[in-house]
């Protein structure tokens, strides 16, 4: 019996998962998917949001703002780089200027720090690459940059490091409350029992509601499409170049990546399909347009891959994060869109103190450890430090994904920590391995051999991402592929 069992491990469901691993409580994570940040928290803008677009007063505004300045002491203990870029909200015209002025407003009643309004020359002197037609930007220095699904795998593992168990595979389809406990039932059949329920399924978060008898909630997804540059174009901008927002998001940003890419996009568009991840040429000669009207020297040609999110919006437009009206013992977390990833961390503490109100004993363990052992990174290493890894384990000093520079060494950590990866998708989430120009081309053979080897499966049942999405049909010759 868990005291607390967590349905869905996105950011969010990472985050409280991990808030709770601090208190002697027996609490699992539920997933769908077969890995963990495999729904919204997978593809997004990557931005921790200074918070001056949130409407004052809102749900929103306080979790983005706290969320953001809680950044810098989770990025640490979970060893995922956090930079303090700096946002930067370009205006065209007279409207626009007019538009900035209302997000100055709204950024310091909402407790943005040092966010201001500068002209068109000064943005220009910070960012020379900005548009000669711009007139005037407001300058947020608090906006940051993450890697979301970096920041979700490290909440999790260090939530599993902590005591909680991760339920891939687990797709909560039943739930019955009875004698005080919460029976969850997953689509084969599977139960967990629980005290208490968390719900923070992300854009499916109306449907578990449903599941769970609270009937009140609904949200709907708005696809955004992107395209991520090469390491050459990652120099164009320093800071998060935004267009004025409207009604739909806050615009086509032009950003760099925590890893040294350029990404720009999203678009914005509402649609009924809650899956649909396809890109569209249309959506993408939208983003290329308007990041260009931004920034006029991006290079389009060095486009390296794209891909779309999901949002997962609300009419009110505000997250709604309380105790279920109707049902007992159920924390309901949903209309999580942007700005969730910025609030996620302070989302994860409110959700915390709600069960605390609701009764969940909450006495600290004497041995939570808050850091997380992370994977090393070759790339970022000086030769010394190499020399040392090398000389503990020799596989990392065979390089694997040479656009990337990531070890097999790296790679045989991704499959054995939590939480571990069992595809080539999740090695790569976790270590880059093809994540640069090539897309994979060289490194795969090397990295699918790896993971048959560490899974001990033959590697014709190596996936891509789980399924039925097997990369080896058969083999072509004898050879010791699988030995
Ligand atoms: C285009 C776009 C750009 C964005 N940009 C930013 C940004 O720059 N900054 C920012 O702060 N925010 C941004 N966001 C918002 C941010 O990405 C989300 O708010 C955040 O990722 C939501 O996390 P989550 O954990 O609530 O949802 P998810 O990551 O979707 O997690 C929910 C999990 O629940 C699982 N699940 C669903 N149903 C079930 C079930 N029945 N049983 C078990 N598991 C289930 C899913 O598989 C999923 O893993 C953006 C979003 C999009 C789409």
């Amino acid at each position: 019996m868990m005291d607390v069992a967590v349905i869905g491990a996105g950011v969010v469901g990472a985050l409280v998962a991990r808030e709770l691993s601090r208190y002697e409580l027996d609490v699992c994570m539920l997933e769908k998917a077969d890995d963990v940040a495999m729904g919204t928290s997978k593809a997004n803008s990557a931005i921790i949001h200074a918070g001056f677009d949130c409407q004052p007063g809102s749900v929103m505004a306080r979790m983005n703002v706290r969320g953001n300045a809680m950044m810098d002491e989770l990025a640490q203990q979970l060893s995922v780089p956090f930079k303090r870029n700096g946002s930067m909200v370009l205006g065209f015209n007279e409207e626009d200027t007019g538009t900035l002025q209302v997000l100055l407003e709204r950024g310091i009643k909402n407790g943005v720090p040092g966010v201001k309004i500068v002209s068109g020359d000064e943005a220009r002197a910070l960012e020379p690459n900005v548009s000669g037609e711009v007139v005037a930007a407001l300058v947020a220095p608090s906006g940051g940059i993450v890697c979301p699904y970096e920041l979700t795998i490290a909440a999790a593992g260090n939530a599993m490091d902590n005591g909680v168990q991760l339920f891939t595979g687990f797709e909560v389809v039943e739930a019955h409350f009875e004698n005080g406990v919460w029976t969850l039932v997953s689509a084969d059949g599977n139960e967990v029992q629980a005290k208490v329920v968390v719900n923070a399924a992300g854009l499916f978060s109306d449907r578990v509601a449903a599941i769970l008898g609270d009937t009140d909630y609904h949200v709907f997804p708005r696809r955004g499409e992107y395209l991520l540059l090469d390491r050459d174009q990652g120099t164009m901008v320093s800071h998060t170049i935004f267009q004025c927002p409207s009604a739909m998001g806050k615009g086509i940003l032009v950003t760099p990546t925590v890893d040294g890419n350029l990404l720009l996009g999203p678009t914005s568009e509402n649609r009924e399909d809650r899956e649909d991840t396809a890109t569209t040429a249309e959506g993408l000669a939208t983003v290329a347009r308007l990041a260009s009207k931004s920034v006029p020297g991006v290079n389009l040609r060095a486009v390296i891959t794209s891909f779309t999110g999901l949002r997962s919006c609300s009419t009110a437009h505000d997250f709604v994060i309380e105790p279920s009206k109707n049902q007992p013992q159920l924390v309901e977390i949903t209309g999580i869109e942007s700005p969730g990833l910025s609030s996620a961390p302070a989302i994860a503490e409110y959700v915390v103190s709600l069960l605390k109100e609701m009764g969940v004993q909450l006495k600290e363990k004497a041995d939570f450890n808050p850091y997380r052992r992370p994977i090393p990174r070759f790339r970022e290493m000086d030769i010394e430090e190499r020399r040392k890894l090398i000389a503990e384990d020799a596989r990392f000093g065979q390089i694997i994904c040479r656009c990337e520079t990531v070890t097999a060494g790296e790679i045989v950590r991704a499959l054995h920590q939590n939480p571990p990866a069992h595809d080539l998708d999740g090695v790569k989430r976790r270590t880059r391995t093809g994540m640069g120009r090539c897309n994979g081309g060289f490194c795969t053979p090397q990295a699918v051999e790896i993971i048959a080897k560490e899974l001990g499966i033959p590697a014709e049942q190596v996936t891509k991402c789980g399924g039925g999405s097997r990369l080896l049909v058969g083999k072509a010759k004898e050879g010791d592929l699988d030995a």
